[in-house]
């Protein structure tokens, strides 16, 4: 049986689908019942070149159209992406498993933000004049030239945009690798940017494992790499990057804090801690998976939270009642699963959910552990599945030090009514994005990005542009030039 999820080919080059048999096959399998609704091939070396080839060739010509002209060309993608968010959502739903409920507003829709954003801002790049007396200095905002993107399979649509969108508008070209275990959307956004007008060769998306981006990467005709993954693989990336002094921007894992005093609306607070640890299945890589409750609203906190996880709707992630889907593969479901081992295992409370669900594909209960202390496994290390630890604390000095204490500083929330207090340790968290009174909201127009080991500059909003190009300065004598000599 042939799904309608297979592509066309494995790759996308120089405006087509491409494929290439020799490299090693990659079954793409459907999480809420573990088929295998498609199959494609790794690249090969001769893919890689390919694609290499292609984007740097393009590059020289995307880079002298002006800005309006490739800004036209990313805002027509991102309005076929909305007219297709159905048919895009459903290809993101079997791809990663998560419910449509969730792939209709948060994927394709958040990659078309992503392309109308860029897409605008394209003419309103512009260098500055510098006045020196007589003589002045102009810069020229110019692309660094071929950018590598490598994607991890949590937001796949997303992703492939929020690097591709700005690369683009800056006059760059892209080779993509996404996820393997998450290659097929990308493809569509590929084939989305040209039916937009987007020139052959500008983007273009390989498929592999680690490995195909590891050469990617250690490739001389490469100039900058954007990582989405986790931070072991990002270690590698920097170093191999490092070597051929390449831009990069890593947008890496946490183990964020999410701080609730006993003035928190409560409701808003239990919304909060379940959008920062079960929304896609927990996937989330600015997740608040440390929960710290105040001691006075602990039990009620605690009791609240399991009477709304109740009302989660677990089932076939294309109904769109369904809000809470499988894991993204069988492999991450065992780790996670080695995890609430260890909670358990360390001492902390099983407050509810911790089994996995009799069913085909990878489905785990949404779990929650109470009574975690710091040293805890599951208080220290990135889980990626839907696991939250509660930990109790007493006042605000003691919670800031415990909530920085992790070489992580991706997000951080807080829940108070206290607008002070709010701002005060908004101020203290050691993290690149920080949330008042919500949690894990990221729009476009807003930086998004990690402090200490959780990343290395940022994505979306006006900042992206300062990652995707450089500045050229020239000085401009207008009288004569005297020399010693
Ligand atoms: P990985 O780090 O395992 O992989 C990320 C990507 O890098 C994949 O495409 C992977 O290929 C590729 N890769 C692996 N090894 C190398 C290498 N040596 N050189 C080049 N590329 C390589 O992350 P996951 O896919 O498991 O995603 C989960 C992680 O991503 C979590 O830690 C999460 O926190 C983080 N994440 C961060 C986000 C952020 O914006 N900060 C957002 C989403 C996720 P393949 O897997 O196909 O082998």
């Amino acid at each position: 049986m042939t799904y309608p999820t297979q592509p066309k080919a494995s790759h996308f080059i120089n405006g087509t689908y491409v494929e290439d048999d020799a490299g090693a096959p990659i079954d793409v399998i459907y999480p809420a019942t573990g088929e295998v609704i498609a199959k494609i091939h790794s690249a090969t070396r001769a893919i890689i070149g390919q694609a290499l080839d292609a984007a740097r060739a393009a590059q020289v010509e995307w880079a002298k159209m002006t800005g309006t002209e490739r800004g036209r060309i990313l805002r027509r993608a991102a309005d076929i992406m909305r007219e297709r968010n159905h048919d895009l959502s459903v290809l993101e739903t079997w791809d990663t498993g998560k419910p449509y409920q969730e792939t209709s507003v948060a994927d394709a829709t958040s990659g078309a933000d992503a392309l109308e954003y860029f897409g605008g801002m394209a003419a309103t790049l512009a260098g500055q004049h510098i006045q020196l007396g007589e003589d002045w200095v102009y810069t020229v905002r110019e692309p660094l030239g071929v950018c590598v993107g490598i994607g991890a399979w949590n937001y796949p649509t997303q992703i492939a945009c929020w690097k591709g969108a700005p690369a683009l508008a800056c006059g760059n070209a892209m080779v993509f690798k996404p996820s393997e275990t998450t290659p097929l959307s990308a493809l569509k956004v590929a084939e989305i940017l040209v039916e937009a007008g987007l020139p052959a060769g500008v983007y273009n998306v390989v498929q592999g494992l680690g490995d195909v981006g590891a050469a990617l990467v250690s490739d001389p005709r490469v100039d900058k790499v954007s990582l989405t993954g986790s931070v072991p693989t990002g270690r590698k990336v920097y170093a191999s990057a490092a070597a051929g002094m390449k831009h990069v921007t890593m947008e890496l894992g946490g183990k964020s804090p999410m701080v609730i005093f006993d003035d928190a609306d409560l409701d808003n607070a239990v919304s909060g801690a379940i959008l920062g640890n079960f929304y896609s299945s927990g996937q989330v890589c600015s997740n608040g998976t440390r929960v710290f409750v105040q001691k006075g609203i602990r039990e009620a906190f605690l009791a609240r939270l399991t009477e709304r996880l109740g009302k989660a709707v677990i089932g076939d992630p294309m109904d769109p009642d369904t809000s809470f889907g499988p894991m993204v593969s069988a492999r991450q479901t065992e780790i996670v699963e080695g995890y609430i081992a260890k909670g358990v295992e360390e001492g902390a409370r099983l407050v509810t959910g911790g089994k996995r669900l009799e069913r085909e594909g990878f489905w785990l209960e949404p779990t929650v552990f109470a009574d975690v202390t710091d040293d805890m496994t599951i208080a220290r290390e990135e889980i990626f599945g839907p696991v939250m630890a509660v930990l109790d604390f007493e006042d605000e000095t003691e919670v800031m030090a415990r909530a920085n204490d992790t070489e992580f500083g991706l997000a951080a929330g807080v829940f108070t009514r206290d607008l002070a207090r709010a701002h005060r340790v908004a101020a203290g968290f050691e993290a690149g994005t920080c949330y008042i009174n919500t949690y894990n909201d990221a729009p476009v127009e807003a930086p998004f990005g990690g402090a200490k080991q959780s990343g290395v500059g940022r994505e979306n909003s006006a900042a992206a542009i300062e990652h995707y190009s450089q500045l050229k300065s020239v000085y401009v004598r207008m009288g004569d030039l005297e020399a010693p000599f």
